[in-house]
């Protein structure tokens, strides 16, 4: 049994059995095996070879249709490596001599080709080297099977385990093939991490040599609230956890009971509780968790889900869907949010150097205009059918608010030409999530019809912390003074202007800060939709003046760690049955 702790990033505890994911590239498993495997493993080696000399003759045959005979040879040439007897019969000997499974064994002999190769210090050398690792990943993909395969074949749901997962691939594999997720990289706000919750399976990421340390088929253990997983667990870990799943379920089912009730404090104070969603499905369970509507449509997921971007079309089907089953609540749309963590650096021709800090988001949206025209028509479509805000992300310049105002104006005159029906003045706001924006909230309170603060970018960018890193998951948090002290000013410039201001990051949905955000005055929260029963229950229970001395006293503390413990101390004091152990960081 072996224990791995690390950042619990959805709720919920399963038992089930592993799926590697990534791993022929990063963890290749190695074991000795008896004498009489021996035979069997090289059989295994052969057919593996076999299969990868198949796929590069139909990869050669294509490429010389239509690409030429020229282009084709470096197939060729790959074909004819793997026939060599110099890289061929060195294998064969691992596997009897040393008795190496085939994996371990072709791993060995193409590091010792690699570094052999490397030792000439040779441009031409340094060529051949790539030829090598390319040719180690697709024999070892015969041989630990392909990824796609590999999860075709599941006969049942799997805890599915890598280096690291993209907000796409998490939700492709999502329901169905999914019990849970471990990943070793990743943060708590990371997009990643968002998707998991979507999705409401268990998952804990930023878990150290997780891949490295499981096989497929092992029996593991995930438990999403205190962020461990357990490897081949013993009957004891086993009971112990399932129990402790089952004590989490049942406080969760306690608190499922105000889903029902109104958002509405000791005092009087009516609290909007909006949903987060990426799917417009998604609003049955913002619905269902007794939401007032979506405060954020995180729109780029569908775009991420697929292999194309979806064209005007289906976007307005996506969007009309989503403002029909709201039914005349209200419904935040946000234009696309890509860049980032949410772009497969393989889409670009030249990767991002620094991607958080690079062409993501509005900025994105401005240099694409087809791509942002496009969508924008979309959501003015579908606002004829409901009522429909537009949200701009991460703005961080005035000229950028007004450059999409513009296009957005433009959108709306030739829908008008064509005769087409939409909201004509729809309410057109943006999330604060730099420091710019939130420094400069009274400039772009003129401009702006709404304020949505996004405290996930916010505190990655008041704190120079990546989101999504795991090396520095303890220096990223929203109970900092310095990212407290912008949200104020925020909230300040908002009422001062007579515009709304909510906030839409995962502190939303975190009832350890519910208590802070209504004492700072913000009355709209939006959150993902399985937390919102949880911060209903701490709307229900206290009364403003509370919240605001609170956060009166919050505001005079200048340690992250004091108010953090405050703000949980506090909760519990509130209500201890129901928050007495609560775990959320
Ligand atoms: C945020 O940054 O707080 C936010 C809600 O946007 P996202 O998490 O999609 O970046
Ligand atoms: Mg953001």
């Amino acid at each position: 049994m072996e224990i791995i702790r690390g950042i619990a990033a959805s709720p919920g505890t399963v038992v089930g059995k592993a799926l590697l994911l990534g791993a022929a590239e990063t963890h290749v498993p190695r074991r000795t095996i008896p004498p009489r495997q021996v035979e069997p493993e090289q059989q295994r080696f052969h057919a593996a070879v076999q299969a990868a000399i198949a796929d590069l003759g139909g990869l050669r045959q294509r490429t010389e249709a239509q690409l030429g005979a020229e282009t084709a040879k470096i197939f060729s040439f790959h074909e004819g490596m793997l026939q060599d007897p110099s890289l061929i019969d060195p294998i064969l000997g691992l596997i009897a001599g040393e008795r190496l499974n085939a994996e371990a064994a072709v791993h060995e002999r193409f590091e010792q080709l690699i570094g052999q190769f490397r030792a000439f210090k040779s441009d031409v050398f340094e060529q051949k080297v790539d030829d090598l690792i390319d040719l180690r990943r697709r024999v070892l993909g015969k041989l630990m099977g392909e990824e796609e395969d590999r999860l075709a074949r599941l006969t049942e749901p799997a805890v599915i385990i890598a280096h690291e997962l993209t907000p796409s691939q998490a939700a492709a594999v999502g329901h169905g093939k999914a019990l849970a997720f471990v990943t070793e990289s990743g943060g708590l706000t990371g997009h990643v991490s968002i998707v998991f919750r979507a999705l409401g399976l268990p998952a804990v990421v930023g878990c150290p040599k997780a891949a490295e340390s499981v096989q497929d088929g092992d029996e593991v253990i995930v438990d999403g609230d205190t962020g461990v997983m357990i490897v081949r667990p013993d009957a004891q870990a086993r009971e112990e956890c399932l129990r402790r799943g089952e004590q989490a379920r049942r406080l969760r089912s306690a608190l499922a009971e105000n889903a029902g009730l109104e958002a509405v404090t000791r005092d009087g104070t009516r609290i909007q509780l909006l949903g987060n969603i990426e799917f417009p499905e998604e609003v049955t369970a913002v619905l269902r968790n007794g939401g007032d509507g979506v405060g954020l449509f995180r729109t780029e997921f569908l775009f991420l889900t697929s292999d194309q971007a979806p064209d005007e079309e289906a976007q307005y089907q996506a969007y009309r869907r989503t403002i029909e089953l709201l039914d005349g609540r209200a419904c935040t749309i946000r234009t696309l949010d890509l860049g980032a963590d949410k772009w497969t650096q393989a889409m670009l021709h030249e990767p991002e150097r620094n991607p958080f800090l690079g062409l993501r988001s509005i900025r994105y949206s401005l240099q694409n205009q087809p791509m942002f025209k496009t969508q924008l028509r979309a959501v003015l479509r579908a606002s004829a059918h409901g009522p429909v805000k537009i949200m701009f992300p991460l703005v961080s310049t005035l000229m950028e608010l007004r450059q999409a105002r513009l296009i957005l104006r433009d959108v709306m005159e030739e829908l008008d030409e064509e005769g087409i029906a939409h909201d004509r003045r729809p309410r057109v706001g943006i999330m604060i999530e730099v420091p710019s924006a939130a420094l400069m909230a009274r400039t772009f309170a003129a401009e702006a019809d709404f304020f949505s603060i996004g405290t996930n970018d916010l505190v990655q960018y008041t704190l120079a912390v990546d989101r999504g890193n795991e090396r520095v998951a303890s220096l990223y948090t929203a109970a900092s003074p310095a990212v407290l002290q912008l949200v104020k000013n925020v909230i300040r410039a908002g009422r001062h202007a007579g515009i709304d201001a909510s906030l839409c990051g995962e502190i939303a949905g975190d009832p350890v800060f519910t208590m802070l955000l209504l004492g700072m005055g913000l009355r709209t929260l939006s959150m993902v939709p399985a937390q919102i029963p949880v911060v209903k229950r701490v709307v229900r229970t206290v009364d403003i003046g509370l919240c605001e001395r609170l956060a009166r006293r919050v505001g005079s503390f200048d340690s992250e760690r004091q108010i953090h413990t405050t703000l949980r101390d506090e909760l519990r004091k509130l209500d201890p049955a129901n928050f007495g152990g609560w775990a959320a960081a």
